[in-house]
């Protein structure tokens, strides 16, 4: 299955480079002219528990250069997802399957406005990496991952991307309810993102103070509900899995939050701004993430 990666910054190089390792053939692609050469020339350096393994995969920032793909793979942050969609349909033929294991709501839909949605195919990742530097990437975590159909069915396709996942040592399942799955991270990402990122923390640090448990609690509780207005099947509690996460992460700084000591763009508008967003729709009030995203809001405009 030629796999092509839209956006090889920490998880895109991640799976591309294990995919790479188990034989598939794979492109990276990148806009940053850099971080491609230093691949191109050394390979990718993955770091794992101290020790660095320099794996060769191909990368490029001519995406044109490829040909045409079996899959293609987004792993841009949201706000690059519609332009890196624009620039990919150069990859598409009849049978290109077109996936996202980006974060947050709305990369579907983007995807969707220029792809017919037969031909997209959606999933999470509990897998966590950090790009070090050009060339260089730190796996920081496992997690599974799910892949699943739009309408819920279990088709050849889905199996078979689980399949070369699995082989790449990527804990991989299909799912019938992946929009389920999707919401699922977003509470996690809902409750945990904005505010440990505007309050300076490292994930655990939330649990560590009573106001900071109701902040979190409020925000996961407001996403869950427009969730369930949305007819979303959600489980009885999901608030008992984001103190899970958040535990299980504690002495992560979130991405959020390392974006903004970095003094650059959130995914916010995917995250909390995404649950307003919807919330509108609905017309129902979600105050603590309106908050937490206007704050957001006002320090990206100073940056
Ligand atoms: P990243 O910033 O490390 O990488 C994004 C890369 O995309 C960058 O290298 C950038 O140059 C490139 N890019 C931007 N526009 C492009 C375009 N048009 N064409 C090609 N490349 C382009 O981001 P990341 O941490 O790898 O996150 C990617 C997505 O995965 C996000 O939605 C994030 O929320 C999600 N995610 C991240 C993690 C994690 O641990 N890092 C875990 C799960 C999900």
């Amino acid at each position: 299955m030629k796999t092509v990666i839209i956006g090889a910054g920490a998880m895109g190089s991640l799976f591309g480079g294990f995919l790479s390792l188990s034989g598939e053939e794979v492109w990276l692609v990148d806009i940053w002219k850099e971080h491609v050469d230093a691949i191109r020339s050394k390979g990718l350096a993955i770091e794992e528990k101290g020790k660095v393994q320099a794996v060769s995969v191909n990368a490029t920032s001519d995406i044109t250069s490829i040909g045409k793909a079996d899959l293609i793979l987004y792993f841009v942050k949201t706000y690059h997802t519609e332009k890196a969609v624009t620039d990919s349909l150069v990859l598409e033929k009849e049978d290109t399957v077109f996936l996202t294991l980006q974060n947050g709501l709305g990369n579907e839909e983007t995807i969707c406005k220029q792809v017919d949605r037969k031909k997209v195919v959606l999933g999470v990742t509990g897998q966590g990496a950090t790009l070090l530097w050009s060339g260089h990437i730190r796996h920081a975590g496992r997690g599974k991952t799910y892949v699943g159909e739009l309408d819920g069915k279990i088709t050849d396709r889905v199996n078979q991307i689980t399949q070369i996942f699995r082989k790449a040592g990527i804990e991989t399942e299909v799912s019938s309810h992946i929009h389920t799955l999707v919401w699922e991270k977003l509470f996690v990402n809902v409750g945990l993102n904005g505010l440990a990122a505007l309050l300076g923390l490292k994930n655990g640090q939330l649990l560590d103070y009573p106001e900071t448990i109701r902040l979190v609690e409020a925000l996961v509780s407001e996403a869950v509900e427009v969730a369930r207005r949305k007819g979303v099947q959600i489980e009885s509690n999901p608030m008992d899995r984001v103190r899970a996460v958040i535990e299980a992460t504690r002495e992560n700084r979130c991405s959020m939050g390392q974006d903004l000591d970095r003094k650059r763009r959130t995914e916010i508008d995917a995250i909390n701004g995404a649950a307003v967003r919807e919330a509108e729709h609905l017309g129902i009030p979600v105050p603590y993430n309106r908050m937490i995203t206007d704050l957001i809001k006002v320090i990206e405009k100073r940056f």
